[in-house]
């Protein structure tokens, strides 16, 4: 890639802010403040900022409950009984999938073993789980977990992608011809959209394909690629997909999660699952009777009744979604996390290397730096002056620019004072 659509200086920052056409969203988000200024927020890989609108949704529901009370199920202005298929539409337009596919339910990890009981189905000859090497710790819990629930040993089940000695990301051909060699053992393929350590995006497609030409199930999590690469579930195929919504779509902390059936499982009735009242036939649900009848698609797999406050912060972040659109938003991002990337190498200091592919189908908003030395003293000082990522153990700097409510000037300020903080220590 020729650099030469990027300049070094500040100017160019405010120019390309200026030219933005998505820069009016920027307020509306709370920018966290330091010494009457904005801090230049690259977290929102991690928490996502507040929408400013949140508060009224909220409020809604709050003085509804207040004059209603258990009539607000029915007699709130947006009732609460089918309160998260306010969501539906737009969670299926952010992930392109149909609406039957989509719900917001429980979170993360929970929806995560809840895929698993119904589409981990080990036997003797075809029990394996592969994931990436440096999965999130909380996959790995899970993913192992339910290997030891059904009878085997996460030592011949579990089996990770590892990148090549001396590489920092696994090469998708590497993906593919471990599915081709070993395919026939894998029960299921699970992999982060976007991995969280080093920012690697997988070719989503690419996996599904060779994964389902060897039988195995596929899913993914998206933790870190919902609202942030432009996703096409129904078209890519993959069996189910799983996503928190507090990172890059600013769902608030802990807020509900989302998963994705695929349509072909829509009526697989007799998928073993773990069944609560929520996943209940609509029709049916309140005559309380003791036979589970499970409502077709991603619907089925509903728990519990979610908690609507915390639904009503996200209905307000997914409408800014929905009239911003992931297209243009994915086009911003591919370019400020470009700009980023020439920034850092035009500074070219040592102390530091970037992990993250440098290809933009290779990876979202995020670029993973590593820090030779001394890293977390200086990511610490960094958020004392208002500069903020994330530091992973043991030598990683994790930034992502998000183009919501991320600017050229916060991706300028950045890397001046990252530049300026690491070189006394190198
Ligand atoms: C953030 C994240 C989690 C967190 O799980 P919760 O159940 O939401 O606490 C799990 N997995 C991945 C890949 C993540 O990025």
């Amino acid at each position: 890639m020729s650099n030469s659509v990027f300049q070094p200086g500040e100017n160019f920052a405010a120019a390309m802010d200026d030219r933005d056409p998505l820069k009016r969203y920027r307020e509306r988000f709370f920018i966290p403040q330091i010494a009457g200024g904005d801090c230049a927020y690259l977290c929102g890989h991690s928490l996502g900022l507040q929408p400013k609108t949140a508060a009224g949704y909220v409020e809604q529901e709050l003085e509804d409950w207040a004059r209603l009370g258990v009539e607000g199920h029915f007699r709130a202005s947006n009732p609460w009984m089918p309160y998260h298929r306010l969501l539906t539409e737009q969670t299926a337009e952010l992930v392109a999938a149909k609406p039957i596919e989509v719900v917001v339910m429980n979170s993360l990890t929970i929806n995560l073993h809840l895929m698993m009981v119904s589409f981990y189905r080990p036997t003797a000859t075809r029990h394996k789980i592969v994931v990436e090497r440096g999965a999130f710790p909380s996959d790995q819990y899970a993913v192992q977990s339910q290997i030891r629930f059904h009878g085997f040993d996460p030592a011949t089940s579990f089996i990770e992608l590892t990148p090549r000695p001396g590489e920092s990301c696994v090469r998708d051909e590497d993906i593919e011809s471990l599915i081709e060699h070993a395919g026939e053992e894998v029960a299921l393929i699970l992999l982060g959209g976007v991995n969280y350590a080093t920012g690697q995006a997988f070719d989503m497609a690419r996996i599904t394909r060779a994964g389902h030409a060897q039988g195995c199930v596929v899913g993914f999590d998206l933790a870190h690629a919902a609202g942030n690469l432009l996703l096409k579930l129904h078209e890519w195929g993959p069996d189910f997909a799983v996503w928190c919504s507090y990172k890059y779509l600013n769902g608030g902390p802990g807020c509900v999660a989302g998963c994705f059936v695929h349509e072909r499982h829509a009526r697989a009735f007799d998928l073993p699952r773990f069944a609560g009242w929520w996943g209940h036939d609509e029709e049916s649900r309140f005559e309380m009777g003791p036979d589970f009848r499970a409502m077709r698609g991603a619907d089925g797999w509903q728990l519990s009744n979610p908690s609507i406050v915390s639904l009503a912060v996200l209905r307000a972040s997914m409408d800014i979604f929905h009239e911003a659109g992931m297209e243009r938003l994915r086009a911003k991002s591919v370019s400020l996390t470009g700009y980023l990337e020439f920034l850092l190498r035009e500074k070219a200091a040592p102390g530091f290397s970037i992990i993250t592919p440098h290809e933009k189908d290779r990876r979202g908003a995020q670029l993973s730096i590593r820090l030779h030395q001394n890293g977390r003293a200086l990511c610490q000082r960094l958020a004392e002056e208002g500069i903020f990522g994330d530091w992973r153990e043991p030598d990683t700097f994790r930034v992502a620019p998000v183009p919501l409510y991320n600017s050229y000037q916060d991706v300028f300020r950045f890397v001046r004072r990252f530049i300026a903080a690491i070189g006394p220590n190198t």
